[in-house]
This record gives structure tokens, C-alpha cells and sequence, in this order.
């Protein structure tokens, strides 16, 4: 249609920008980066609050890079075939919690406000089959959506889980999906909200917005031919559940063929 020609015009020429812009910030922050891992490693002097501080700026440093990595990522082509690996999603929960730790817990502390985090790992989760870098960036961004939808302080839960996928187990075949919750206790979304989320561009942060996040959770959803989930209240907070097929192997069914992973291109 028209309308989504014009959202891949707009799309292109942003790329653009972005790719320009990462380039300046990554330049940057290299020295930054460098000089506050440098004093974290050869100083042996460092008092407690300095040695807090360097890795405050270190972490912050570690969420710039990554902010500059999705830029880039977003907009470049990707290749056409992605190359999947054995995923294991409790790990990848817990690595982008450390990684956050400065935008739930350092910042929001700053402004006096308590964000408690807790987290409720399945057991025996099976692993799925993705790209290790996207799912961890998609899940930053529905952290960072959460951090921004409470204000006030609250709790942000990430929840793992494994059940079976209905539609597409057979009496033969039991397929499986993963779960990663990320709920939180915020302001929710409006009907409308909820509906148009996805979207490129839409957001209702004003300035401090780009409206790209959740259309980049989105991109990663589709390439992994996943699922997203949105169950939202006013006032009461919102969860973001997004569910992965577990590949079946070999030992768990032996005469069937494997189910299809390869993610669909767009
Ligand atoms: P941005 O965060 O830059 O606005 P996103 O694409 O990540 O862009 O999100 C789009 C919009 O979806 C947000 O502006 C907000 O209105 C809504 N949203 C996303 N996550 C949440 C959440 N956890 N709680 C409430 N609203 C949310």
C-alpha cells in the first residue's frame, strides 16, 4: 500500500542518519570506554565508591554500545540467510538483566524510586534455535519499555516457561514453545496504544521516544517465526510474552521430520 511504501521511504533515509550518528557516538565513547576499563583493571588504589562509579559508567558505556549496535543492526540489510544456534533462554535472561542493571536499578535509585526485579526461571527449559545477539536486544528494549512504564517505581518480573504448542502438536509430534515473559507493574497501554505498538515511529513518549523499539522486537519475532503477546490493564502494568517453537531432536521423535524453523524473510 501507499501508506507502507512511504514507511520504507522513511525507514531508508533514517537508516541513513543512523548509520551516521553511530558512527560519531561509537568514536566517542571509545576513549571512554577504554580509559574507565583501563582504571577498573591497573588501579589498585581505587576507593569503594570510585571503583561504583567506574563500573556505573562502564555499564552505561556497555548500554551506549549496544543502542549504537540496534542502529546499525535495524536498518542494515540482513543477510538472507541467518544462521541459527542452540539458544538457552534462561542464561540470555539473566545476561541481559546484568546488562540492564544501570537503567532498572542505578538510574531509577538516582531519582528515588525503587524498581525490584525478580525473576521465575522454568527448570529443564529445552533450548531454541535463534540468533543469540537478537533475542538479547529485543529483550533490552521490552526492559527498557518496562522501566519507562513505571514511573513511580514497581516490579519487573522476567518469567521463563515451557508449554506445549497446541496447534501444531500431532499425536505423533508434541512441539513444544518457550516463553519469556517481561511484566511489569507500569502504567499500561490504551486500546489504541496496544493496538498500533508494533508499529515504526509510533510512540507516545514525545521526543524521548523513537517508536523503533518494539517494531525492532517485532523484526526479530518475525525472522524467528515467534510469536508476541501483549496482555495490558491501565494502571495495573503490562506483559510482553514472546514465545519461540522448540526444535524437536532426533531422540524425542525418531520416524517424523523436523518441524520447519528456517524464520520467514521479509
Ligand atoms: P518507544 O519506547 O520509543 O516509544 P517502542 O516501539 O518501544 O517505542 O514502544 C511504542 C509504544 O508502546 C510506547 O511509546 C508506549 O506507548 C507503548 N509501550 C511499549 N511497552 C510498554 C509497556 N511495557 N507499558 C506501557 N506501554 C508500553
Amino acid at each position: 500500500t501507499q501508506q507502507s511504501i512511504m514507511q520504507q521511504e522513511r525507514l531508508r533515509a533514517l537508516g541513513q542518519m543512523a548509520s551516521g550518528i553511530a558512527h560519531d557516538i561509537n568514536n566517542a565513547i571509545s576513549p571512554v570506554a577504554l580509559y574507565t576499563e583501563s582504571l577498573l583493571e591497573t588501579e589498585k588504589n581505587l576507593s569503594t565508591k570510585g571503583r561504583n562509579y567506574l563500573e556505573v559508567i562502564s555499564r552505561a558505556i556497555d548500554d551506549v554500545a549496544a543502542t549504537v549496535a540496534r542502529m546499525r543492526e535495524f536498518y542494515r540489510q540482513r543477510a538472507p540467510q541467518l544462521t541459527l544456534s542452540p539458544v538457552n533462554v534462561n542464561s540470555l535472561v539473566q545476561q541481559v538483566i546484568d546488562l540492564t542493571r544501570a537503567r532498572w536499578s542505578d538510574m531509577p535509585q538516582q531519582r528515588g524510586i525503587v524498581i525490584s526485579v525478580q525473576t521465575e526461571f522454568a527448570l529443564d527449559l529445552p533450548d531454541i534455535m535463534g540468533v543469540h545477539g537478537e533475542i538479547r536486544e529485543a529483550l533490552t528494549n521490552l526492559i527498557f519499555n518496562a522501566v519507562d512504564a513505571m514511573p513511580e517505581g514497581g516490579t519487573l518480573t522476567l518469567r521463563t516457561s515451557v508449554v506445549q504448542d497446541l496447534l501444531k502438536s500431532t499425536k505423533e509430534v508434541i512441539l513444544k514453545q518457550v516463553c519469556i515473559d517481561v511484566c511489569d507493574t507500569g502504567i499500561g497501554m490504551s486500546d489504541d496504544t496496544r493496538r498500533r505498538c508494533l508499529e515504526p515511529f509510533f510512540t507516545t513518549k514525545g521526543e524521548r521516544g523513537t517508536g523503533l523499539g518494539l517494531a525492532m522486537v517485532y523484526g526479530m519475532i518475525e525472522r524467528h517465526s515467534a510469536h508476541i503477546e501483549i496482555l495490558t490493564e491501565i494502571g495495573k502494568g503490562t506483559t510482553m510474552r514472546m514465545s519461540f517453537l522448540v526444535p524437536t531432536t532426533a531422540s524425542s521423535v525418531s520416524h517424523s521430520p523436523a518441524p520447519d524453523i528456517i524464520p520467514t524473510q521479509r
